[in-house]
């Protein structure tokens, strides 16, 4: 499942590809994908417009256009947005395409179809939901601090929820829990400040890594250009268990937490 920095890959990727042409078509293969405001028909809203930027927040990707609007696309589990130069077949399992005036196209492809393309009217707040970017200058210390004070929820929770903190997933949290030596099912309330500034160091340094690694492909994840990310090959913990803990050589394991597999040592995360 696409996290933050697989969505980050895609969108910057994206913003060389698309910015600057405009709409000549739209296809809906499948409706529910596609989602615009009441009275609002999605086809014809789109005819015409031209890319201004591609951008990201939380785990969503963020394609601006020339009206004001913008589409907010949720990748979900298995959803790509991939671009294409020429009018060859579209990627497998493509449910929504823009297709260009040049004779380009951008396909929203999905196998599992749990993705969403949604159509926002200028100014529509509807990122409220959504809380503080980890690599924004905002999310200080100090602030994480605040955030996780008298939170009765295990870290790894806390991580994953996104009106918290936007755009970690599974992958990371596990990656960056490990890199701080924290355990998953710590209360969020009893860490020590030194171990939430750890904490803070790892998930800031985590992210940067994967977003210049272009993105981890354990599974459909590919970037614009339908390329593999490289991060898969730097994971510690995550998918990991019965190796040894790179750090300590003890067997990592993997346990459940709120319904998702959680890998990590036991030696070194205590
Ligand atoms: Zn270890």
């Amino acid at each position: 499942m696409p996290e933050l920095p697989e969505v980050e890959t895609i969108a910057r990727g994206l913003r060389g590809l698309i910015v600057g042409r405009r709409v000549a078509n739209v296809h809906i293969g499948l409706r529910k994908m596609a989602i615009a405001p009441p009275g609002v028909n999605f086809r014809r809203a789109l005819r015409g417009e031209e890319i201004c930027d591609v951008g990201r927040r939380g785990k969503y990707a963020i394609i601006e256009l020339g009206s004001g609007r913008a589409l907010v696309t949720s990748l979900r589990m298995t959803g790509r947005l991939i671009f294409q130069r020429t009018q060859r077949r579209p990627h497998p399992y493509t449910h929504i395409r823009l297709d260009f005036e040049d004779g380009s196209r951008l396909c929203f492809a999905d196998s599992r179809q749990f993705g969403r393309m949604r159509l926002i009217e200028r100014g529509e707040p509807w990122a409220a939901d959504l809380g503080i970017e980890p690599l924004s200058l905002a999310f200080t210390p100090q602030r994480f601090i605040g955030m996780l004070s008298g939170r009765r929820v295990p870290v790894k929770v806390f991580l994953l929820d996104q009106r918290r903190i936007a755009g970690i997933g599974n992958i990371y949290a596990c990656e960056a829990l490990w890199e701080a030596r924290i355990r998953p099912t710590t209360q969020a309330k009893a860490l020590t400040k030194p171990a939430v500034r750890r904490l803070h160091t790892a998930l800031i340094d985590v992210l940067n890594r994967a977003i210049e690694m272009r993105g981890t492909s354990v599974d459909d994840y590919v970037d614009a250009d339908g390329l593999r990310g490289g991060f898969q090959n730097e994971l510690s913990v995550y998918g990991r268990h019965g190796e040894g803990c790179v750090r300590c050589g003890r067997p990592l394991v993997r346990t459940v937490l709120a319904q998702r597999g959680t890998w990590w040592c036991k030696r070194c995360q205590r």
